[in-house]
């Protein structure tokens, strides 16, 4: 990184430097405005062109082109009021959306990733982890908890993209199991909204473990005979989609959500095959079988009521909860 922004800096200075040379007017000032402007543009190169809009108040919608006002977006749970695509959530204003007010009790909140295999590519694991702490404020790529939605209290684990990509490495994959096992020890449905981008690269077969491990915790939660509810959110893809994601008694998704294995570029050369419309969204999984069904943002909290409500019938009355 660091040198790539060099190379620029240089690249810029030589452009300034030339037309300050070639009149030779008043050397000393233009020597000195020819630094200052080299340096100016420095600044700005790293920039995106997003930024030059107020930042915090526009968003314009990627499907519709409408700009949205972000305190409308932020009311509407990240759903565009005009199209009604859905934007990217965090998994605490999620959770604020579903549960209810102060029924949520985190666990292990302060568990945080390390670096075993001393992981180095272009930036090294343990500084991608420190970044990705500071710019999410979350411990990790999951936040899982016992809260309450509707009347019922429920294992809930919810998914970050923020977080590295939303990527499952050792400590996603034992928090979501040790909520898994949570809620067989109290009796309590499971639900987990998975957004991912699959394993997580940086810790090699630990991370491809925890496929196993969750889906073994799932399967104590089975013969419990407990309800899991999987939902699937953009994008939903690889490790997580090939494990505990597609487990699910019930798998619902949200709409237009990108839900697979591989990608499908990575398909398209691989079979040689020209890929059928829609292929990966929500809505061609729930033609073809693999999710149940698809809901909408603002109904998911009813919808997930009226769920539990049918797959729990006489048990949380029975247990007390
Ligand atoms: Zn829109």
């Amino acid at each position: 990184m660091a040198t790539t922004t060099f190379t620029k800096k240089s690249l810029d200075t030589d452009v300034f430097e030339q037309p300050a040379v070639a009149p030779a007017l008043t050397p000393p000032p233009l020597d000195a405005a020819a630094t200052t402007f080299a340096k100016k543009p420095k600044v700005t190169t790293g920039k995106s062109r997003k930024r030059d809009i107020p930042v915090g108040l526009w968003t314009k919608c990627p499907k519709c082109e409408e700009l949205l006002f972000d305190k409308d977006l932020d009311e509407n749970q990240k759903v565009c009021t005009k199209c009604a695509h859905h934007f990217p959530i965090g998994a605490r204003e999620r959770i604020h959306s579903l549960v209810e007010t102060c029924s949520f009790e985190e666990l292990n909140a302060t568990m945080t990733s390390v670096d075993v295999l001393g992981f180095t590519g272009a930036a090294s694991y343990k500084d991608k982890l420190a970044a990705n702490i500071r710019k999410t404020s979350l411990p990790d790529a999951v936040v899982t908890g016992i809260g309450k939605i509707g009347e019922h209290r429920v294992a809930l684990g919810v998914m970050d993209f923020t977080f590295l990509g939303g990527s499952m490495g050792a400590v996603v994959g034992e928090k979501l199991t040790r909520l898994i096992e949570a809620g067989t020890a109290k009796n309590l449905p499971v639900i987990i909204i998975s957004t991912s981008g699959g394993a997580r690269m940086y810790e090699g077969m630990l991370s491809l473990m925890q496929m196993a491990k969750t889906c073994g915790a799932l399967a104590y939660h089975a013969q419990a005979k407990l309800p899991f509810i999987s939902v699937l959110t953009h994008p939903t893809m690889a490790g997580v989609m090939a494990s505990f994601a597609t487990v699910g008694d019930l798998i619902i998704a949200e709409p237009g959500a990108m839900i697979g294995f591989a990608g499908a570029r990575v398909i398209k050369d691989t079979t040689q095959a020209e890929l059928p419309p829609g292929f990966q969204t929500s809505e061609f999984l729930l033609d073809h079988g693999l999710i149940d069904a698809i809901v909408p943002r603002n109904e998911m909290k009813a919808q997930l009521i009226g769920y539990i409500d049918f797959m729990m019938a006489g048990r949380q009355a029975a247990a007390g909860n």
